[in-house]
């Protein structure tokens, strides 16, 4: 098996299937089913946590990304050498537990649905949040650069250097250096809490919009493309995305960022309800 196939871009946190493959996890076992619910830690872009939940009636203690490589050997996480998707190579989630389970065996995989839907739409807000922080920040880029999907400089794309989802959350940093200067970015009077106002008047408006969002998945496996949209009132928004998403912008029940700049960094916390 090249990739394992993966349901949870639909919205699943149940599934039945086989067991494939065990690879030790240190002292632990790496589980790999044929189908899962389970959204692992992607290793190349760590943004959304692993899923919570059990595999057989085991607890999953932690859920990572396996690559196979052409000569046959695992690797989990960090270790792969590889960026994601890289072909030639095989795609695993691995279910990690600490008592092992027989290959072969038929087992039952449920992901805790409550810390889902929590990251879930943590995932969702923090995307809206970049669109608006793109928004706000449009009158800071002195050259054109690359827009965003509603047609605004791409801030988020051209200045992000890790995003962190959290439940009902998330933490966007960013680095305002010389390489974005050079891009056209000028930091010259930027008022993070002015910008946060406006962020936060345009995220209101777009909960308030009760927008469908949807995850537009290509192919069943692990590594497929996938894309988040989301209709808003000024045009289709579109992400690349490999995480999970609420439904509607009204499932949230309100999103609110606080922007802080501490030297050439802006780190947006973004939190909601929902
Ligand atoms: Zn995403």
């Amino acid at each position: 098996m090249n990739s394992t196939l993966v349901t949870f871009p639909g919205g699943r946190t149940r599934g039945r299937s086989t067991i494939v493959e065990a690879v030790p996890v240190g002292e632990r076992h790496g589980l790999v089913v044929s189908e899962t619910p389970f959204h692992p830690l992607d290793h190349t872009w760590p943004d959304q946590p692993a899923d919570r939940g059990t595999i057989g009636g085991l607890p999953v203690a932690d859920c990572v990304t396996g690559a196979r490589s052409p000569e046959g050997e695992i690797l989990l996480g960090a270790g792969i050498p590889v960026r994601r998707g890289d072909e030639g190579w095989g795609w695993l989630v691995v279910h990690v537990t600490d008592t092992p389970l027989p290959v072969g065996a038929e087992v039952d995989l449920e992901v805790d649905a409550a810390y889902r839907a929590a990251l879930s739409a943590g995932h969702t807000a923090c995307h809206l949040a970049a669109l608006a922080l793109n928004a706000a920040l449009a009158g800071h880029w002195r050259k054109e650069t690359r827009p965003d999907s509603l047609g605004r400089p791409d801030f988020d794309q051209a200045a992000i250097t890790s995003s962190r989802i959290t439940p009902h959350g998330s933490v966007d940093v960013y680095r305002l250096g010389k390489s974005l200067r050079k891009k056209g970015f000028t930091a010259d009077g930027l008022d993070p809490e002015k910008v946060a106002l406006e962020v936060n008047d345009r995220l209101a408006a777009w909960v308030a919009a009760d927008a469908p969002v949807r995850v537009e998945v290509p192919g069943p496996e692990l590594t497929a493309r996938r894309t988040w949209h989301c209709s808003l009132p000024e045009g289709e928004a579109t992400i690349p995305c490999g995480g999970t998403h609420v439904s509607r912008t009204g499932d949230l029940a309100g999103v609110r960022v606080t922007l802080t700049l501490d030297d050439a960094t802006l780190t947006m916390h973004t939190e909601c309800g929902g």
